[in-house]
């Protein structure tokens, strides 16, 4: 994406390879999405070990399945939803025979209204549902704030015994492609398998190059991996802090890609936003579907997150410098233009004031 460099610029922010912030960041601001998760079905083809989350024979969700989540969404605020999914579900019958029956040609059609379903309610979709062709990307990013999946390792040895089936080659190509179609994307590293330093720094890098690249890699998650009662793998190297806030420290100094952390499972969060974490993630009042032993708590966050001296503010699928650079389809735009007209997020104009703390909780 050769003109993406010139087009920031031109947007008043900083080149890249310098920090490219929402509005004005502060030191330790602080951003999350207010979110929930439409888990379209937890059938998936991996069998990653460290993994809870996957069940060979599940079906998908219904449609009213699916309503009854956005009604939920909805009242609680939520302004995206993660709709979420195993890998190439497609593969398993029970899946094929339930889309037949409810009349769609593909998994990936029945995704497409399901984005439509939430953007018709306002919220945002951004869409994680594992290896897409640049085709499917293509019509996803119609409908999407952003997209995502994580790369968890470029270290094919860990790979080999962590998540045996899984491509890294072709994860990559789906960050590559998101970037050819400029779909604001989140990635990230999942730490704690057994890997060394080392190996996450080399997986870090092979996000960052692609970015370098595309300029669409929005926010980078440093996952560290919390074992739950269903996954197979036991935590086999627990991260230091210094481990950590060097993790951090690698990607802001290399790059302009926020760097998430997820508050449910680093619970040292606020010491981690002290040493440049700038993202929370998606904060939801359901269950975190894929860690599903450790929930999110809103109010405690925020009130920790104050004590430690941050300044919180609130997100939206989509980071405001994509907006500003057109990056959203038009049915995306619409809604985002909405929220814009709030206090909270008054900073997606460019013209409105640069956001203050989040008055939630
Ligand atoms: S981590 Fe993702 S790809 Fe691996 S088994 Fe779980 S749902 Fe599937």
């Amino acid at each position: 994406m050769p003109g993406a460099a010139a087009e920031l610029r031109a947007c008043g922010e900083a080149a890249p390879g310098s920090r490219l912030n929402e509005g004005r960041r502060s030191a330790r601001m602080v951003t999350y999405v207010c979110n929930a998760t439409v888990p379209l079905t937890t059938a998936c083809v991996m069998r990653c070990r460290y993994c809870g989350y996957y069940e060979d024979d599940a079906p998908l969700l219904t449609p009213a399945q699916v309503h009854r989540l956005l009604d939920a969404a909805e009242a609680n605020g939520a302004t995206e939803v993660l709709i979420l999914s195993g890998d190439l579900p497609e593969t398993f019958p029970q899946i094929r025979r339930q889309l037949q029956d409810l009349g769609y040609a593909s998994f990936v059609e029945y995704v497409l209204q399901v984005c439509a379903w939430c953007l018709e309610r306002n919220l945002l979709p951004h869409t994680n549902i594992g290896y897409v062709t640049y085709g499917e990307l293509e019509r996803l990013r119609q409908v999407n704030g952003s997209m995502g999946i994580m790369l968890e390792t470029t270290d094919r040895q860990l790979a080999q015994r962590v998540q045996p089936k899984k491509s890294i080659t072709g994860r990559l190509e789906v960050i590559r492609n998101a970037g050819r179609l400029r779909i604001p994307f989140t990635s990230g590293i999942l730490m704690g398998m057994g890997e060394e330093q080392t190996s996450r720094l080399a997986s870090l890098e092979a996000i960052i190059r692609l970015h370098e690249e595309y300029h669409h890699i929005q926010e980078v998650i440093l996952q560290n991996f919390v074992p739950n009662s269903r996954s197979a793998l036991r935590l086999a190297s627990p991260l230091t802090f210094e481990e950590y806030a060097e993790l951090i420290a690698f990607v802001r100094q290399r790059s302009d890609i926020e760097v998430q952390i997820p508050p449910n499972l680093a619970r040292d969060y606020p010491h981690l936003v002290e040493c440049g974490a700038t993202d929370l993630g998606g904060v939801s009042a359901d269950i975190d579907y894929v860690n599903f032993e450790n929930p999110w708590d809103e109010p405690a966050m925020l009130s920790r997150l104050r004590a430690a001296g941050c300044t919180i503010r609130l997100r939206l699928a989509v980071y405001a410098k994509y907006v500003w650079l057109g990056w959203c389809a038009p049915r995306v735009a619409n809604v985002v233009e909405r929220y814009s007209r709030e206090d909270a997020y008054r900073y997606y104009t460019r013209s409105g004031r640069a956001g203050s703390d989040t008055q939630r909780g």
